[in-house]
């Protein structure tokens, strides 16, 4: 990949600025995907954090600047180039923090469910001992006793299925957070709930007007 910058109208990354040459550089990536910059003999030359350069490695992090006074801005260039894998590469922590808390609002809400259904039953349990032991010869304890037994299990289980319906809701909303964030850099298509290995496979972006290449050549 190689990504020509300068201010003639038929370089890859057009620079609208008086102190940049024509033909003023080119930026490229090896085979391990490191990024080089090379000065092509510009008049006002090129420089990497204040030194000037020739032709240097370069990162995002470093501050380019082209005849001494033009900033250039590294992902800006490469998108010129149709070079999004910067941007791609961060869609990797996007899957994986999705899944892992899709899993969690899975796991968390099963446990409570579970907890409050299971709890009644074992109130019955307990409630019927001490009937049978303090309710003896008390009518009114024996009542009220009874009442607790009935009404405790009820509530338990209005509870455990209200807790049980609150996921399909937290869920609804982790997927439409996933549906605007796990998108193509370029187009923005939302890219499903496809793992993004299986994506870095495609190499580029399948919506045919986009041509973003999400992992360098
Ligand atoms: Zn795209």
């Amino acid at each position: 990949m190689v990504i020509t910058i300068g201010k003639a109208g038929d370089n890859d990354f057009v620079v609208n600025d008086p102190h940049v040459s024509r033909y003023h550089a080119r930026l490229s990536r090896d085979e391990e995907g490191c990024l080089f910059l090379e000065d092509r003999d510009s008049t006002n030359g090129t420089f990497v954090n204040g030194g000037q350069i020739v032709k240097k490695k370069v990162s995002p992090t470093d501050t380019i600047l082209l005849g001494e006074t033009y900033k250039l801005d590294l992902s800006e260039a490469l998108k010129a180039g149709n070079d999004y894998s910067e941007d791609f590469a961060r869609l990797k922590e996007i899957y994986d923090t999705y899944i892992e808390q899709k899993v969690k609002i899975q796991s968390t809400n099963q446990f409570k469910t579970r907890l409050l259904q299971t709890l009644p039953f074992a109130f019955i349990g307990v409630t019927g001992v001490l009937i049978s032991t303090l309710g003896k010869g008390s009518a009114v304890l024996f009542g009220i006793s009874l009442f607790v037994a009935i009404c405790v299990p009820v509530a338990g289980i209005y509870l455990g299925a209200k807790q049980s319906a609150k996921i399909p809701r937290q869920l609804q909303d982790l997927s439409n957070r996933f549906k605007i964030d796990y998108v193509c850099p370029k187009c923005g298509t939302f890219l499903g709930e496809v793992p993004w290995e299986s994506l870095s496979n495609r190499k580029q972006c399948p919506v045919s007007s986009c041509k973003a290449k999400w992992v360098k050549d």
